[in-house]
């Protein structure tokens, strides 16, 4: 379709190409190639963490974290409602109950005050997942993993270079991931990256990625997974972390760009500028549809489809995924702050090679959307 705007478009404006010949010319394309140290060792001091694994996918990076920990089967972890499954499935997929937590209504981060009135003889670990721009409140989880000696999972996907009281995302948890997706700050196509500063975990989750390979090659004591990722996924990623700042302040003016032109729609909610903690870095722009608008989120997509302009749902509710339903899962579980944004809540295109011009595009197609209203 001519003119359409999709909700994201990646920017690959740097050393991608030349990177990548490099790969081709030079004959390293497997997961030995040396852009994958250089691309962990360059992440891990980016964030200021001991050790970066980088592996094929965000989704991988979880599994690989979650198996690290080596939990005891049937212990508990402790996840907000609102994300994506990744989270959820990477706790399932090692034989652990995960255990859902409600969101705040406005920066749509798991709401930390509900988090102690789960924690049961059996939890072992909170897994952080920081949403759409805006940090989880970490001091409150980390004061309370302390006091009931629990493991930190950081989910930083959506939060390259976003920072919590001055410190950057990522550097949290016992283990922390990110994700290199197109959508995300930046990118290789696909790829994720496992950090932390514990030596032993990063050892194991160097197994995980690999098949728990041993000394003997081909005697396994334990069962891994293929999560390696090439030297190609991460050419690409070196040379986007060489522009990370640009595109943070990038994220950050098309933000603010949109903020500024919806300052007059009513009853829509917009994402937070700041809070104490950080200024939003608008991963995506969400808008979540006031209880005045007879509309919900997937007829306001449709519609502004049909004005070219590209939209993407909120996350499903985790305990109102049909999977876990039909396992007999999260019976009686409500979690009505997840349960109204996932179903009013939509995102508008913000990638990092939107125009000006198709912001303001954007802009009058939402304002027109609410208006007929
Ligand atoms: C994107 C994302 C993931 C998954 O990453 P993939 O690379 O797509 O597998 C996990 N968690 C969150 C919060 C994400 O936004």
């Amino acid at each position: 379709m001519s003119g359409f705007i999709p909700v994201n478009e990646p920017l690959l404006n740097g050393n991608e190409k030349a990177y990548l010949c490099e790969c081709i010319d030079t004959g390293w394309i497997s997961s030995e190639g040396p852009f994958v140290k250089r691309f962990e060792q360059e992440m891990a001091a980016y964030v200021g963490r001991k050790y970066g694994i980088a592996v094929s996918n965000g989704t991988a990076a979880l599994e690989a974290a979650v198996q690290a920990l080596d939990l005891e089967k049937g212990a508990e972890v402790i996840l907000p409602a609102f994300t994506i499954i990744s989270c959820a499935q990477a706790v399932t997929k090692a034989g652990l109950v995960p255990i859902v937590v409600d969101c705040e209504p406005d920066t749509w981060n798991m709401d930390v005050s509900r988090i102690e009135e789960k924690i049961t003889d059996k939890t072992r670990a909170i897994m952080v997942v920081h949403i759409y721009g805006l940090p989880t409140e970490m001091d409150a989880v980390l004061a309370l993993a302390k006091k009931h000696h629990l493991k930190v999972i950081e989910d930083a996907a959506e939060m390259h270079g976003q920072t919590y009281h001055g410190k950057q995302c990522g550097s949290f948890g016992d283990i922390s991931i990110f994700s290199f997706y197109p959508n995300k700050h930046i990118t290789c196509g696909e790829g994720g990256m496992i950090l932390t500063d514990d030596e032993y975990l990063a050892e194991r989750c160097r197994g995980a990625r690999n098949l728990f390979f041993s000394a003997r090659r081909y005697v396994h004591e334990e069962i891994g997974s293929n999560f390696r990722m090439t030297n190609m996924q991460a050419a690409v990623g070196v040379a986007q972390l060489e522009k990370m700042e640009e595109h943070i302040r990038r994220k950050r003016e098309i933000g603010r760009r949109y903020n500024a032109l919806f300052a007059e729609l009513q009853d829509v909610m917009l994402p937070i500028p700041e809070t104490s903690y950080a200024e939003n870095i608008y991963w995506v722009y969400g808008m979540v549809i006031g209880e005045s608008y007879d509309f919900n989120a997937l007829e306001a997509m449709e519609r502004l489809g049909g004005m070219g302009i590209g939209t993407r749902s909120f996350f499903y509710p985790i305990h109102r995924q049909p999977v876990y339903l039909k396992q007999g899962m999260f019976g009686g579980v409500s979690c009505p702050n997840a349960e109204r944004i996932s179903e009013r809540g939509f995102y508008i295109p913000s990638g990092l090679g939107i125009t000006d011009e198709q912001i303001e595009t954007v802009a009058q197609a939402v304002k027109q959307l609410f208006r007929q209203a």
